[in-house]
């Protein structure tokens, strides 16, 4: 079935007139029907706008426009319910946005347009991208589709499971301490989050403004290097948009690695993380060994600090984000008379427990008299936690840890215990305060219950080509050395 192949293989076969797009789109509309009842991957599809949007690419296509000039022309990809989609619902997966539907596109959303994608519905997330289960969602969970008992991880959990379940053939996330990577590696699947200022997040929905950035779950490495060509660029309406020229990341993924330094973070090989994980992570690091890369032991002496400093730095910039949710200008309201209960009551009943949760969280550390002894003081640990990746990439191309301490767990395991379930983010959130690119790619699987496991690299910032070149080795060495799972 066509639906369960790469974006590579798609664009050839679409290029080769071997399938149109509308028979692709139909493949993950019949795939969605068939296991939807399990995986509960998307909030909202607009069928019949996803099939005339194939019409016209098939119609492009018969004209003669080829995927040199639009790269992903006829390719259904699902976008998380956070970025905004002209015509189409926006939920954010919270009830406060009630029935709005979103007045123009994202910057993404435009240029996956250009490129001649098919937008194809919207993937489930944990509420305003608070959590590492999608749990949080306010309309549903979404199960792992290696086993639909458990989390397929968070905030993104929507649109790993719809790659992995091959709903869709790529999709769009964000991640602001994790939450592209590590349902990525829940799922088994590419998850790349980009430099920070890589990609416009103009019509992303705010969560914390200096760490979240858009990127993408993708079945293959290759296919993620496409993407991130098309999302990538300046954008005058983001002024964090950085004015870099965007390499061709898909034509430089054949290079070797030999002679790469990739540095292994002394401070990550802790212990929650579960055994499986780790001889997971270090049959990587000697099959990247073999491929030609250098191992160094590095330090990254901050470490510690960096679930606490990001727990006070996004709840501080998501209470003020958050702020504009207020019955008035969008979505749902409660209404009475006076504008203050309209207000508090509205919030009340739009919002989730942890939403509420980091919103209090985030006023008492912006509040006066605790703004230095918590606000300033992340800062400051902000600023050391990046010095220390800088310092490391003065020795290292690269950076090798897990992306996860454990494989997927069960549904309702943590989500009583907020702690625990910040305590996962350890190995991915550090690269968001530091502003740095990161990857995960498939490795393994444990035993028994089979769940998938992820292997992260991390890069300097704007540093993509070479963690996509090193994920992209280490896959083709995967597929060729190992049985097929
Ligand atoms: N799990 C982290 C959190 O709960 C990261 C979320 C994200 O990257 N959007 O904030």
């Amino acid at each position: 079935m066509v639906n369960q192949s790469t974006l590579s293989e798609v664009v050839s076969k679409l290029a080769r007139r071997e399938v149109s797009s509308r028979e692709v789109v139909q493949a993950c509309l019949d795939r969605f029907q068939r296991v939807e009842p399990r995986i509960h991957a998307f909030l909202s599809i607009d069928a019949d706008n996803a099939l005339a949007q194939a019409d016209e690419a098939d119609r492009a296509i018969a004209a003669g426009v080829t995927h040199a000039e639009r790269p992903l022309l006829g390719v259904p990809i699902a976008i998380k319910d956070v970025i905004a989609v002209k015509g189409q619902p926006l939920t954010c997966g919270s009830k406060i946005l009630g029935k709005f539907v979103s007045p123009y596109d994202a910057t993404v959303s435009e240029k996956l347009k250009a490129a001649g994608a098919i937008l194809f519905g919207r993937t489930n997330m944990d509420e305003f991208a608070m959590g590492s289960s999608t749990e949080n969602s306010a309309f549903q969970v979404t199960g792992n589709p290696w086993d639909p008992s458990r989390i397929p991880g968070g905030s993104s959990g929507g649109s790993a499971a719809a790659v992995t379940a091959d709903e869709c053939i790529a999709a769009l996330g964000t991640d602001t301490g994790g939450s592209i990577r590590q349902p990525a590696a829940l799922c088994g699947c590419v998850g790349l989050k980009p430099s920070y200022g890589r990609v416009s997040r103009f019509g992303l929905v705010a969560f914390a403004s200096s760490l979240d950035q858009i990127g993408c779950f993708t079945k293959q490495v290759q296919d993620s290097a496409k993407m991130l060509e098309v999302l990538s660029g300046v954008d005058h309406r983001d002024s964090t948009s950085v004015p870099r020229p965007v390499p061709p990341y898909s034509a430089n993924l054949s290079a070797e690695i030999k002679g790469l330094r990739l540095g292994l973070p002394r401070e990550y090989m802790i212990g929650g993380l579960e055994p499986e994980v780790k001889i997971a992570i270090e049959a990587a690091v000697r099959q990247l060994e073999k491929l030609g890369a250098e191992i160094v032991e590095i330090s990254l002496p901050n470490t510690d600090y960096a679930v606490a400093t990001y727990y006070i730095i996004a709840t501080a910039e998501a209470s003020a984000n958050l702020a504009r949710f207020d019955g008035i200008r969008y979505g749902a309201r409660v209404d009475d008379p006076n504008p203050i209960e309209l207000y508090c009551k509205t919030r009340g009943a739009g919002f989730g427990a942890e939403v509420k949760r980091r919103i209090i969280l985030g006023t008492y550390v912006l509040s006066s008299g605790y703004y230095d002894a918590y606000y300033l003081r992340a800062q400051k640990v902000r600023t050391l936690i990046r010095q220390d990746f800088l310092s490391a990439f003065e020795k290292v191309d690269g950076i090798v840890t897990p992306t996860s301490p454990t494989a997927a767990f069960k549904i309702g395991e943590k989500s009583n215990d907020p702690l625990q379930m910040y305590l996962i983010d350890i190995f991915t959130i550090s690269a968001n305060l530091a502003g740095i690119c990161g990857i995960s790619v498939p490795c393994g699987f444990t035993e028994s219950p089979k769940l998938p496991i992820g292997l992260q690299l991390l890069g300097k910032p704007f540093g993509e080509e070479t963690i996509l070149r090193v994920a992209h080795a280490y896959e083709h060495y995967r597929r060729k050395h190992e049985p097929a799972s």
